[in-house]
């Protein structure tokens, strides 16, 4: 590159589950600009988010000094300036805040016992601060209650692959597409949420690979797709469940597979013969016709791949949507071979490591039950005589409604924002005004950090080292381009300096020591050592030996799980929590759009990204618009059961004539304070993708 620069520095993109590797150019210890670099899963290529997503970090409204709420601040709200914090917050020294921060959590834990404190840790810290986070909240308060955004996006998809396939993660990378023939991306738009992920199903469609979408919304892959399944929101089980009774009544199973591979079958056949596809085409809206002509070059193709992001998982039945995608897999054969596969594209840029090292509340690292006694013996020994309490902990929106009663009564939240991320964030809200100790670590004075009691600064993924796990289970290298501003620290160090304060005999000085004592309890890191990464940059888990790069298909031998077999499990149709009605005709959806990074609090602050993508808009059909009398630009209203909202309005023929979509990364008009709080059953995962609302014109 002929522009100047003092160093290169390479490392990964702080936005999606894609995990693209980047090299920072860094010219008087600034970042200039960024490249993409040849990674396993970008091969140079980036989207608009990693190439000019990075300014944020020198944003004026970044956080340089520990901040403590001032004894007459005016009460916990929405209300805090973050650009003029001062009638809420005072500047303190590191000790004094740490002393504060620890003091106000132990206090508590003395009064109430330790689940009168939970944590909420972030899947955009690297895997070694996710181990560090939920090992203090476990050894330091003897309990569970510890969670990430993984609740929010994939957990009931895990949920159901750990049920019927016997692991979490994806079964092959999605680079693999290039191997298959047919592939199906459903409840996903990866044009937007997982650009680069998209350019490969893109080439896969040019060079003659049948893509099949289904989604209501977000069919921005449509001109590459052989067909396009528009469902009705909500229908997802019916359409899938027509469309494996093609496979079973016309036999186009694959016998050999699923008698050498799968347990469940014959109960399974029985239930799926209930779904004829003309008798499902009127409730989800696809021809029966099409159902069939998808359902017969699924079984027969060679080798075929299935692809689902959120409106697959969240959803009341969203472990019901996945069972039945890997019903489908398992049905044809398309697991374990070059070219087929099941893949939940990831959300953040570490939610697959984060899950991995264990800030979940029922599993230890490495999906290791905290109910099964060996388990707890093998942290008992490695964490030097700890006690691991047996009972699985409270999730994120059980959590906040444990607080909203007051049974949690003090939190440490890193790098989380569920003051706007949570469903009904007008009751999350309300419960961390109740809190009487929070404490907030951020980059930047975020909604949650508005209702902190202590907020320590932290660093920014350029500003630290440590490793990432994307969503093709590639552990890569993030390195440091220029040091945290002012006072700001890495979350590491943070997390091992409260931990100390809180009485725990911590000693770590390198993310290394604390990936050494992770490699000793997950399997899944074997032969993935710190020296590996730092000189390779990305290594691919299962990994088979030190020379190996990693198994990007697995299962190809059978499955982890009893006799190595996977699972069919049947999935009945069930309707979402709340149908649409006279008062609240349509329905709402939410989700992300190309240049704003969830709740906003980077992507809006990088200068490029908010210049494209200034306001917060909703989109409908422009049908629906001329019916409501709403012209695109217009201000109007969207009201559910928990709130309204006014927005903009933009047109986009994507959307279903039923339905209005509501980014949630602005503030100003936040889409969670509409959505539905209802959890499934079995991943505990709310319902963002389906609440009834009402739209009306202003
Ligand atoms: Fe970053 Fe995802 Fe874009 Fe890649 S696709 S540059 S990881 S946001």
């Amino acid at each position: 590159d002929s522009r100047d620069y003092d160093r290169e520095v390479k490392s990964v993109c702080p936005y999606c589950g894609v995990g693209c590797q980047i090299s920072y150019k860094v010219k008087d210890d600034r970042i200039a600009w960024v490249d993409g670099i040849n990674g396993p899963a970008n091969e140079g290529r980036l989207c608009v988010k990693g190439r000019f997503g990075f300014d944020y970090i020198t944003h004026p409204h970044r956080l340089t000094k520990p901040l403590i709420r001032r004894k007459d601040a005016p009460e916990k709200g929405l209300n805090v300036d973050p650009a003029n914090p001062w009638t809420h917050f005072r500047e303190a020294s590191w000790e004094e805040a740490l002393e504060v921060a620890a003091h106000g959590l132990s206090d508590l834990r003395s009064y109430y016992g330790g689940k009168a404190v939970a944590g909420f840790g972030s899947a955009k810290c690297s895997n070694e601060e996710a181990y560090l986070f939920q090992k203090l909240i476990r050894q330091g308060f003897g309990h569970n209650n510890v969670d990430h955004c993984t609740r929010l996006c994939h957990a009931s998809s895990v949920a159901a692959l750990m049920e019927n396939v016997g692991s979490g993660a994806v079964t092959a990378t999605f680079n693999e597409i290039e191997n298959a023939d047919i592939a199906i991306v459903i409840g996903s738009n990866p044009i937007e949420n997982h650009p680069v992920a998209a350019t490969y199903f893109k080439q896969f469609a040019k060079r003659g690979g049948k893509l099949v979408l289904m989604d209501p919304r977000g069919m921005g892959l449509k001109r590459h797709a052989w067909r396009s399944l528009q469902f009705k929101p909500g229908t997802d089980v019916a359409m899938l469940n027509a469309i494996m009774n093609v496979i079973v009544e016309e036999k186009l199973y694959d016998r050999q597979y699923i008698e050498g591979f799968t347990e469940g079958f014959f109960e399974f056949r029985d239930h799926i013969r209930a779904f004829p596809p003309e008798r499902m085409a009127e409730l989800c809206g696809v021809p029966a016709e099409t159902l069939r002509e998808v359902a017969r070059e699924f079984a027969r193709a060679r080798a075929g791949m299935i692809f689902w992001g959120m409106g697959i998982s969240q959803h009341i039945h969203g472990t019901d949507n996945s069972r039945c995608l890997i019903s489908l897999a398992l049905l044809c054969g398309h697991v374990g071979r070059p070219g087929t596969g099941l893949h939940p594209l990831r959300g953040q840029n570490n939610v697959q490591g984060a899950s991995d090292a264990g800030l979940i509340p029922m599993m230890l690292p490495d999906y290791q039950l905290v109910a099964e006694a060996d388990n707890r013996e093998l942290f008992k020994h490695i964490w030097k005589g700890t006690e691991i309490d047996a009972k699985p902990g409270l999730t994120v929106v059980e959590i906040m409604d444990a607080m909203y009663r007051g049974e949690i009564r003090g939190m440490y939240i890193l790098g989380e924002n569920p003051a706007m991320s949570d469903p009904d964030v007008e009751h999350a809200r309300n419960a961390m005004a109740k809190l009487e100790h929070l404490v907030v670590q951020d980059v930047f004075l975020t909604e949650t950090a508005n209702y902190a009691d202590v907020i320590l600064p932290a660093s920014a993924w350029a500003e630290k080292t440590g490793t990432a796990t994307n969503t093709n289970r590639q552990v890569q290298m993030g390195r440091p381009a220029v040091s945290p501003p002012g006072e700001a620290r890495e979350d590491w160090r943070i997390i091992v300096a409260l931990a100390r304060k809180l009485g725990l005999d911590w000693d770590y000085d390198h993310p290394r020591e604390v990936f050494s004592e992770m490699k000793m309890s997950m399997r899944s890191l074997h032969h993935i050592t710190w020296e590996r990464l730092e000189r390779e940059g990305a290594v691919t888990y299962p990994c088979l030996g030190p020379e190996d790069p990693g198994q990007a298909v697995v299962f190809g031998d059978g499955f982890p799980r009893r006799a190595g077999r996977a699972k069919f499990t049947p999935a009945r149709v069930t309707p979402p929590a709340e149908i649409p009605d006279a008062n609240f005709p349509m329905i709402l959806t939410t989700g992300r759009q190309l240049e704003h990074w969830h709740t906003g609090s980077m992507t809006r602050r990088a200068s490029v990204l908010d210049a494209v993508e200034p306001e917060a808009n909703a989109s409908m059909h422009p049908r629906t618009l001329a019916k409501l009398g709403i012209a695109p630009g217009d201000m109007f209203r969207i009201t559910t059961r928990r709130g309204a909202i006014e927005i903009m309005a933009r047109a986009d023929r994507a959307v279903s004539e039923d339905m209005v979509f509501v980014p949630f990364a602005y503030v100003e008009a936040s889409a969670n304070v509409l959505t539905n709080p209802q959890l499934d059953p079995f991943g505990k995962i709310p319902e963002f993708k389906f609440s009834a609302c009402r739209v009306e014109r202003i």
